[in-house]
């Protein structure tokens, strides 16, 4: 259950859905054909001690067939190669939105001169530094944390941390959209736009309705009897009031969007796609991994 202002840690509310797909990318880490790396994941599962994700990453039989959490490493690569593909095309500011336990700003090879933003609640970024000091870890570029919640006037807080709204700009809202209310999902894209000069690039995953991602979020547990977060029901987190169609408003605002289904993305990486039940059918369907340029 959300309400307006509400704020979390790590291991409560929105913040276990960090800790979470940290945990799906630490387990995609250890695969043999892992599709992506993430030496970072782990530790922050270890330090946050949460009961659930320690067992989980200690032993994922329960995950075994389970659709959603192989997936992790596909979501992981299209944002990975998305933030390298702006990288080679010149783009030297990178602004994560919703970074949670990412660790882009550590594992990708960044050129000289990169700064990556990463924008989260006071509490998640806190908890991050924290571990990363720990473990003395090093950034790839120049990383700027921003303590600042979505909904509030976070292009201040951005630009005060030394965005330049002049200078192009790669974006991504990974795993973000549903958890914000409408109003602030639409003054996002909004605010996006107005802080992109041309030349800049977004990515988002997005499944547009928040009743499809409730469907969703619901699968596992209706179809193998696994919750993989647990004791979390994720959907109660998310907004389902109306909200712009992402895809279809960057379009109208001048940007040259492209949307691959997950069949095409599982494709494209060569992983087989999972079977879903049938009902599911539409969403192996649906444009959901949307980049755009200006
Ligand atoms: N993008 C990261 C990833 O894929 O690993 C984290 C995804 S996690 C599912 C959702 C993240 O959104 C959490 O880190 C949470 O703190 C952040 N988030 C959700 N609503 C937010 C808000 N209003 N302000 C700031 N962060 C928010």
């Amino acid at each position: 259950m959300r309400s307006d202002g509400d704020s979390w840690s790590i291991v409560d509310s929105v913040g276990l859905t960090a800790l979470g797909v940290a945990t799906f990318r630490a387990l995609e880490s250890s695969e043999p054909d892992a599709l992506i790396r993430d030496d970072f994941a782990s530790w922050f599962v270890a330090a946050a001690g949460e009961h659930h994700f320690t067992e989980l990453l200690a032993d994922s039989s329960s995950l075994q067939g389970i659709p959603f959490a192989g997936f992790m490493g596909v979501r992981t690569k299209f944002f990975d190669d998305f933030f390298l593909s702006a990288a080679a095309s010149g783009v030297r500011q990178a602004v994560i939105l919703a970074a949670g336990l990412d660790a882009r700003a550590y594992r990708l090879d960044w050129p000289p001169d990169t700064t990556v933003f990463e924008i989260d609640q006071p509490k998640v970024l806190e908890f991050k530094g924290k571990v990363l000091a720990e473990h003395e870890a090093r950034p790839k570029a120049d990383r700027r944390p921003v303590a600042v919640d979505l909904r509030d006037d976070w292009p201040a807080a951005l630009e005060a941390a030394g965005f330049d709204p002049t200078k192009p700009v790669a974006w991504s809202a990974e795993g973000l959209l549903p958890f914000l209310p409408g109003t602030a999902h639409d003054a996002l894209f909004s605010r996006i736009d107005e802080l992109s000069p041309p030349g800049s690039r977004v990515a988002i995953d997005s499944f547009t309705d928040s009743s499809t991602l409730q469907r969703f979020s619901a699968m596992p547990d209706k179809f193998f009897g696994t919750n993989p977060f647990g004791d979390l029901d994720v959907s109660e987190l998310f907004y389902a009031d109306e909200r712009a169609d992402p895809p279809g408003w960057l379009s109208e605002h001048g940007w040259s969007v492209q949307g691959a289904t997950s069949l095409e993305l599982a494709d494209k990486y060569d992983r087989p796609f999972p079977e879903l039940p049938e009902e599911f059918d539409d969403l192996s369907k649906r444009l959901a991994w949307v980049t755009a340029v200006k």
